[in-house]
């Protein structure tokens, strides 16, 4: 890339918002940011993916952008650092959508709808897996048979983009801790940990989709799989009931019977809604010291997400948890998504890979 100026179209896009900034290069100012919500709903004027980029495109039309990158889920063994979208590189990607249904077939939709109506655009992806594709067997296989575990069935890991950046600022402003044992807590809608030591992701506890782990807003997180096996074969659900009941109806929302959402609880005076929270926090505080166990210690602990940065109740509720552990530095550090997979790429690209 040369120095004229250019600027980057970051994009989002979930099942039915997309997200959109544009970031001025080399400096990574970020000069536009917008959001679309509840496309498909009749009264948004949005009724798909391409009445929402006509949206998008209009919008950055004051500024000289030159490519564009995507957040994409799920890059599987394969992708493992940023790529070039093109039509074969979307289609392989498709391979993942079973392993993350609520993320994937959105992602790739965004980049066919935006390749149709600004075909001569550069498209890049990157990966919220890739941070952790270096993760030893220990860390990443499940206990299954061997011929099981050859179809890709292990554990991947995600919010790879939002750790990444973590790690960049602990780099960056707090040295000596970044060449430790730090527990990174991603803690929002989605929520999982990871273990961060010298710098390099070691262990998270998503696994080969991003239900494992931690109970999130309205993802279950960690049960039993033979609780899952009960309810398909004694007939409760249909495998695609299933799907929906695990995702978008457990976790927060499943607990509480209220909300997924956080600000919602704390406000409620409903015992339910106590519960869900301490329930959420209990497992966080669990994970932490099972981070700390891959790790060999813990010298500090990193919060972030809309949760981590934001509720400060739930910090301390998890803290006092974790009384019992030798002393740890406690950090809040405010996540960047979009600038981590600005920067990622451009620096990809301006290796030349
Ligand atoms: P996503 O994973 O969708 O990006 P966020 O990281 O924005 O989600 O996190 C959303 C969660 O953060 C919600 O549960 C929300 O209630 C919570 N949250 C945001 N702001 C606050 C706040 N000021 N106090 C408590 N919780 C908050």
């Amino acid at each position: 890339m040369s120095g004229d100026e250019t600027m980057m179209l970051v994009l989002n896009a979930g099942s039915s918002s997309v997200k959109y900034s544009v970031f001025s290069l080399p400096d990574f100012e970020r000069v536009f940011t917008a959001k679309i919500e509840r496309i498909g709903e009749p009264d948004t004027g949005f009724l798909n993916f391409q009445d929402a980029f006509k949206k998008v495109i209009q919008d950055i039309r004051p500024f000289p952008v030159s490519l564009a990158a995507h957040r994409i889920v799920h890059g599987g063994s394969d992708y493992t650092k940023p790529v070039l979208l093109s039509e074969d590189v979307v289609r392989d990607l498709e391979r993942y959508i079973p392993l993350a249904p609520l993320h994937q077939p959105h992602n790739l939709e965004a980049v066919r709808v935006l390749a149709q109506l600004w075909p001569d655009l550069p498209q890049y992806g990157d990966f919220d897996t890739s941070f952790h594709a270096a993760h030893d067997d220990l860390y990443n296989a499940y206990a299954l048979p061997l011929s099981i575990r050859t179809l890709g069935v292990r554990r991947y890991g995600f919010h790879g983009i939002s750790y990444r950046y973590l790690a960049d600022v602990l780099k960056r402003n707090h040295g000596e801790l970044a060449k430790g044992n730090v527990v990174l807590c991603h803690l929002g809608n989605g929520s999982s940990l990871c273990a961060l030591k010298n710098g390099v992701s070691i262990d998270t506890t998503m696994g080969m989709t991003a239900l494992d782990g931690l109970p999130m807003g309205t993802r279950c997180g960690s049960v039993d799989p033979g609780a899952l096996l009960f309810l398909l074969n004694q007939g409760y659900f249909s495998s695609s009931r299933l799907e929906k009941l695990l995702y978008e109806e457990s976790g927060l929302l499943g607990l509480s019977g209220l909300s997924n959402d956080v600000r919602t609880l704390l406000q409620s005076e409903r015992p339910d809604a106590a519960y869900a929270l301490d329930f959420y926090c209990h497992k966080v505080a669990q994970g932490i010291a099972a981070m700390g166990s891959s790790l060999g210690g813990i010298d500090a602990v990193v919060f972030s997400g809309g949760i981590g940065e934001n509720a400060e109740p739930l910090r301390k509720n998890i803290l006092q948890r974790l009384d019992w552990l030798p002393h740890f530095e406690t950090l809040v550090i405010p996540t960047q998504e979009e600038l981590s997979l600005a920067k990622a790429i451009y620096e990809s690209i301006t290796n030349g890979h």
